[in-house]
């Protein structure tokens, strides 16, 4: 007699939201999941866990669940379920069709940074190997590109400089635009413990998070600024720590370019950096402003955590480099207990960069008119790669519409629900005339897709992901994919029919192919991660073991770049219309878009995204606490339950965009980062209303 819910064997695995890479034994009876329960020998998380990791695993079997290909050959016909011989057969016959029609370049792929670093290979492989572009672009343009972007140029390489172990050693943190014990909770939480230890905290966000004043931590310096002013910010406590002589001149003359640095000091000198000269325009008093830098600079060991409330503006990438500047000058890279640190929001943003999912970078961010670079894959695939930069999902989006751009393959994103100026994105993907989706449930995106192919979850696959702190933790199959395939095997399916002729039976075949191509993963292998528990890259020869921290005899291209960075205002604007500033965050129990969490079986995943308001702006609108409010920007408009609260400052209100009803993409901008069109997510002038409900 087998008792119902004891299990009968357990797998180690790794956590498939958040970019903390926590691993957890799932616990088996027979094929069906019993428990999640955290891992004590799991590296980056110690035996702790979040209600998402441990909760919200339901959705893999939830009934809505898609398991079947469907094709139409309209987006106006019902769908027909086929054979996924016949969905591979429609779909390549489409896809070539349109390379012929309208050339080579008029189609492309997306890659998620919620599957493996070996699917998310194989997706690049797809357009540059297969469809010969550079189309690819992954779901990370829009939150952490700004990250490679800057982080590329200052250090040499698009990636956190330490490890979490690291925030023990630290004595003083600056956290900006992040929320780490919503979005990142098991670090949020030794951040935690390490601030009750007396580390000294500055927290950089418009709103009042929860680490400002919570259970025996009390933030020494809250800079409450106003939306997208990140970059005057920053530059003003730099301005503070070079005119007080409180840089650190030995590091910077040993490990910095010194000219550049002279040229950054005497930028930052001038009066108009002044925390006196930026108070009205950042709204943060220049007395607190002069204290942090002070606390900053002279507090011992400085850490700096950041999120998407710094790369999710017009001037993320600006933000980022003003970021590793201040580091830079306050010696504060290269050792246990400093550095600079992208808290990443999906599982495996940092490994989708990292494998070569943007238009201009193949594997290990190598750029791909280097002719070196593009010699090592043209001989391990045997074809010649386009030496040309391909198009990044806006400019594939732009092409669309403008009657170039005819097919995508989208794996594991609902870029009609997550991508900014939703109204564009249907437009693009309405033009368009094979858009073939591949994912779990019929999102949002599917309404436009001639095929649907049925995704698996993280519980169904091999494959291995790369956390925020670089670290690549195996991701092991707990049970057979209800569809029928892991998603490496579907994009090799598509591949194959298209006449690439791949012969992958296993991911550690792929895994072994990018540690032949891309230097940093040169010493990776599946017996490795096995052994070792999981392994941080780079890993080679000159670290076997890999590199719990960057940058330590010196940053990975050479000296440190210090960059001058001038802040300019957004262009959206508030006025009459749209007087107040609205941004946007997570919730603890939920995540992103919420196609996961809300498919769990569990009341909590159900709350619904409210829109915090100050009292003295619902005052003056006659909105009361519970009332429904119309918000509405330049871009469109929807309603929400008000919450009336003072963790946002007058003129600023926040909400979640976890339910699709909230549509706070209909509401966002099209604005985006300067440099590599990260969307501008976190700051709308809004005006409020109240209203009679949705
Ligand atoms: Fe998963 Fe992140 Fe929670 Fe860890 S902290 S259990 S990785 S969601």
């Amino acid at each position: 007699v087998i008792e119902r819910g004891v299990p009968d064997r357990s797998v180690v695995t790794t956590c498939a939201y958040c970019g903390v890479g926590c691993s957890f034994k799932a616990e088996m009876q027979g094929d069906a999941l019993v428990r999640m329960v955290p891992w004590k020998n799991g590296k980056a998380n110690r035996g702790h866990s979040c209600v998402k990791g441990r909760f919200a695993w339901g959705y893999a079997t939830h009934r809505e669940r898609i398991l079947n290909p469907m094709i139409r050959d309209t987006i106006d016909e019902p769908w027909r379920e086929v054979s996924w011989g016949e969905a591979m057969g429609f779909a390549a016959q489409k896809m070539r069709g349109l390379q012929e029609k309208y050339g080579r370049k008029s189609i492309g792929v997306i890659t998620s940074s919620r599957c493996t670093n070996e699917e998310t290979f194989l997706v690049q492989k797809l357009a540059r190997a297969v469809f010969g572009n550079n189309n690819t672009d992954t779901c990370a343009r829009v939150c952490h590109s700004p990250t490679g972007y800057g982080l590329g140029q200052t250090f040499g390489t698009s990636a956190g400089t330490q490890d979490f172990d690291s925030v023990e050693k630290t004595d003083v943190v600056i956290v900006i635009g992040a929320n780490p014990t919503d979005a990142h909770p098991v670090f949020g939480s030794r951040l935690k413990k390490r601030l009750r230890q007396g580390a000294k905290l500055i927290v950089v966000d418009p709103r009042r998070i929860d680490l400002v004043k919570s259970n025996h931590i009390q933030a020494a310096h809250h800079l409450a600024l106003r939306p997208g002013t990140n970059v005057a910010v920053v530059t003003a406590l730099a301005h503070v720590i070079v005119s007080e002589g409180l840089m650190d001149e030995a590091f910077i003359r040993e490990r910095c370019d010194w000219d550049e640095f002279l040229a950054y000091a005497e930028f930052v000198s001038n009066p108009r950096h002044s925390p006196e000269a930026v108070e009205a325009l950042t709204s943060v008093p220049a007395a607190e402003l002069r204290a942090a830098a002070r606390t900053f600079a002279s507090g011992g060991n400085g850490s700096i955590y950041y999120g998407l409330g710094v790369t999710e503006h017009s001037q993320g990438s600006t933000t980022v480099m003003a970021i590793a500047n201040l580091a830079m000058l306050t010696g504060n890279v290269g050792r246990e207990g400093v550095g600079v640190n992208p808290l990443r929001g999906q599982n495996n943003v940092q490994g989708s960069c990292d494998m070569g999912s943007f238009p201009h970078e193949l594997p290990g961010y190598r750029h791909v008119k280097g002719p070196e670079v593009r010699a090592i894959f043209e001989q391990a695939w045997g074809v010649s790669i386009d030496p040309e930069p391909g198009l990044r999902i806006t400019n594939m989006l732009d092409a669309a519409v403008d009657g170039s751009f005819k097919g995508l393959y989208c794996q594991g994103e609902d870029i009609l629900q997550s991508d900014p100026d939703t109204r564009h994105v249907a437009a693009g993907l309405a033009a368009m005339e094979c858009v073939i989706v591949h994912d779990l449930f019929l999102n949002e995106t599917a309404n436009y897709a001639h095929v649907f192919l049925p995704g698996s979850t993280f519980l169904e696959k091999d494959g291995t992901f790369t956390n925020a702190e670089r670290r690549i933790n195996m991701v092991r199959r707990v049970m057979a994919p209800r569809n029928g395939y892991a998603d490496w095997e579907v994009t090799q399916m598509l591949a194959n029919a298209m006449g690439a002729g791949w012969s992958y039976t296993h991911p550690s075949q792929i895994m072994a192919e990018i540690a032949a191509t891309t230097p940093s993963f040169a010493g990776v292998t599946y017996d490795k991660i096995e052994a070792l528990g999981s392994v941080q890259w780079p890993c080679n020869d000159s670290a076997p073991e890999g590199t719990p921290l960057m940058h330590v005899d010196g940053f990975v291209r050479g000296k440190g770049r210090f960059i001058v960075t001038e802040y300019v205002a957004t262009e959206e604007k508030t006025g009459p219309r749209f007087p107040l500033l609205l941004t946007t965050g997570r919730i603890l129990s939920q995540y992103n878009v919420g196609a996961q969490t809300r498919r769990t079986d569990n009341t909590v995943w159900h709350e619904r995204d409210l829109l915090e308001i100050h009292p003295h702006d619902a005052e003056n609108r006659g909105i009361h606490d519970g009332d429904f409010v119309r918000l509405a920007s330049r871009s469109g408009e929807t309603t929400l339950m008000a919450k009336l609260t003072d963790r946002v400052s007058p003129g600023v209100v926040y909400t979640t965009f976890h339910h699709p009803d909230t549509q706070a993409n209909v509401i966002t901008t099209d604005h985006s980062d300067w440099a590599t069109n990260c969307p501008e997510y976190k700051v709308t002038a809004v005006q409020v209303s109240l209203s009679n409900g949705p």
